[in-house]
């Protein structure tokens, strides 16, 4: 059984790095199942992801979140899991 984990603060260096956002926009959701709670996707798309008390992802809005597509892209090839994916 894992312990539970701090949720993270947005990291804003990730932006720093050339993550910001466009118009142009992607759905991303969330294979709850996949996922191991690493919380990659919160600090990639902080305005988007939350994480909950255990560290796993929280979509932000309900009915999912619509992200740029270099953002989505980014989120997706870093998931470690594969659990973040397009919807
Ligand atoms: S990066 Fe992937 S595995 Fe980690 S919390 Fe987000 S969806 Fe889950």
């Amino acid at each position: 059984m894992s312990q539970p984990v701090e949720p993270v603060e947005p990291v804003e260096p990730v932006r720093a790095a050339g993550l910001g956002r466009s118009s142009a926009g992607s759905r991303i959701a969330i294979d709850r199942v996949a996922c191991t709670g690493h919380g990659i996707c919160a600090r990639i798309l902080p305005d988007d992801i939350g994480l909950d008390e255990w560290g796993y992802p929280i979509l932000r809005r309900p009915g999912g979140s619509t992200v740029s597509e270099r953002d989505a892209t980014v989120a997706v090839k870093l998931c470690p899991a594969r659990a973040l994916f397009r919807a």
